[in-house]
């Protein structure tokens, strides 16, 4: 942060390739910057820090082994990582690990294709009373009542994630619906307005495509499991457990969720990125979800910690190899040079401030304030540019703002829940109130 401006920032400006001397040493990396090829020359050296392939469908399916993991962050991570390392040369490793998370042991309520997902809380009546959860095809795979990590479950004495079924269905009758109904939780209360319903479980069966004999098995098992107080066959706690009433009988979908994947390049303890035969890529280097470290167990704050640590070493690394001089590196244009900032044309009236903040979730947050004629009072504030979270970010920026111009000052409450976001909107508005002076 003490050297920002220093620091040169691209937004949407992925990078499509690595560039290689006759060596096999990495000198740079072709940019995608607006829609052009740029050809940026390394001097010392390329750190990949581009994560997982949390949003890449295909990479999913074949090291995770299912046709979809909902992805509860960032949509713009595809695996690029994977794709610029392997162009390299590099090995590839812990492609099957990933950070589960969410509701049970890493599901979330079902979202379409290219949605995130949303991080919501396993409430007590989710595994408490006539509730019950199926895989695919309509038999229980696991205690619903289990503790879990990042998705792993304590299974055998290991952390490990259980079977991943494409989709799972919670099953519960009309007595645990009114439950249901009284949580506030706006995720569980959507996904409740979507439920399937059936007036009997052999109609719920057809609904969602089970063997009605099968699914109608597994109702009348966990009923008398639960008579008997006994889970034989998960070890569910038994006081859990209560038997489903017959009659109207109720399904939420729920599909496998991805915090982050860890597949992707081989990287040693300097943060070199490796070969298949151990030696090092000269001049790459990597962090982070982009080929994490961690194998198949859950320590908290490890991909924060990762990203960390392995950002420090990885940095200090690089500054010390040598100089790298390039033969003819033509100049880049200088419009292809120029920072977001300039680049994007504001367009500024008269009392009118630009503000700016990198405080928040998203990207840059910039605002235009227009002041009232003698520069005293804030008449109306502009969101010009944000990424913070639709979920929770975006909602509040429009009433913190309302307060900011009631009371012509950025000294308001933040809004709970929502901190990064209202740190960016205040200082943002107070960059634009600071150009005033
Ligand atoms: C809801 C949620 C909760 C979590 N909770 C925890 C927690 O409690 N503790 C913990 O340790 N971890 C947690 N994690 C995981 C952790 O946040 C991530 O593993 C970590 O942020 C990864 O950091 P990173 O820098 O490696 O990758 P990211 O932060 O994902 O950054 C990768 C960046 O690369 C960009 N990119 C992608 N392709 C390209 C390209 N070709 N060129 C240039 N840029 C590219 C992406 O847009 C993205 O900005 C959580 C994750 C989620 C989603």
């Amino acid at each position: 942060m003490k050297r920002l401006d220093h620091i040169t920032i691209w937004y949407e400006s992925p990078a499509i390739h690595l560039m290689q001397d006759s060596t096999g040493k990495v000198i740079g990396a072709v940019i995608n910057r607006h829609g052009q090829e740029v050809y940026v020359h390394a001097k010392k050296g390329v750190v990949l820090t581009a994560g997982g392939f949390e949003n890449d469908p295909e990479r999913i399916q074949d090291y995770l082994g299912v046709p979809k993991m909902v992805p509860m962050g960032t949509l713009y991570n595809k695996g690029d990582s994977i794709n610029l390392s392997i162009e390299a040369g590099a090995d590839q490793w812990h492609t099957s690990v990933y950070n589960g998370g969410g509701l049970y042991h890493g599901l979330t309520y079902a979202v379409a294709n290219g949605q995130r997902g949303i991080l919501s809380y396993t409430w007590p009546e989710l595994y408490t009373g006539s509730i019950f959860v199926v895989g695919n095809d309509g038999t229980r795979y696991f205690a619903e009542d289990q503790h879990s990590k990042a998705g792993y479950l304590f299974i055998h004495g290991f952390g490990r994630h259980p079977y991943l079924t494409t989709q799972s269905w919670i099953i519960f009758d009309q007595k645990q619906k009114a439950k249901l109904e009284q949580i506030q939780d706006s995720a569980l209360q959507s996904a409740l307005n979507k439920a399937i319903a059936a007036s009997s479980a052999s109609e719920l069966a057809a609904k969602l495509n089970f063997d009605s004999t099968i699914f109608t098995n597994t109702v009348k098992d966990f009923n008398e499991l639960a008579k008997l107080g006994k889970d034989y066959s998960f070890s569910r706690n038994g006081q859990t457990m209560t038997p489903l009433a017959d009659g109207q009988i109720y399904a939420i979908k729920l599909q496998p969720a991805a915090l982050n994947t860890q597949g992707g390049p081989r990287r040693n303890e300097k943060a070199e990125v490796l070969k298949p035969d151990g030696s090092a890529i000269k001049g790459l280097y990597s962090a982070g979800e982009a080929g994490s470290i961690t194998t198949n167990q859950y320590q908290a704050g490890q991909d924060v910690a990762e990203l960390l640590i392995f950002g420090k070493i990885a940095g200090e690394n690089v500054a010390q190899e040598p100089v790298e001089k390039a033969d003819s590196v033509a100049p880049l244009d200088p419009k292809i040079l120029a920072s977001d900032e300039q680049t994007e044309n504001y367009q500024l009236g008269a009392n009118q401030f630009l503000g700016k903040s990198d405080q928040g979730m998203g990207n840059e947050f910039v605002v235009k304030v227009t002041m009232d004629k003698n520069n005293q009072n804030i008449q109306d504030i502009n969101v010009i540019k944000q990424s913070e979270t639709k979920e929770i970010g975006q909602k509040i920026i429009k009433p913190l703002l309302h307060n900011i111009i009631e009371s012509n000052s950025t000294n308001v409450d933040a809004v709970s829940g929502a901190s990064l976001t209202s740190k960016a909107v205040k200082s943002a508005v107070d960059d634009a109130l600071a150009k005033i002076k």
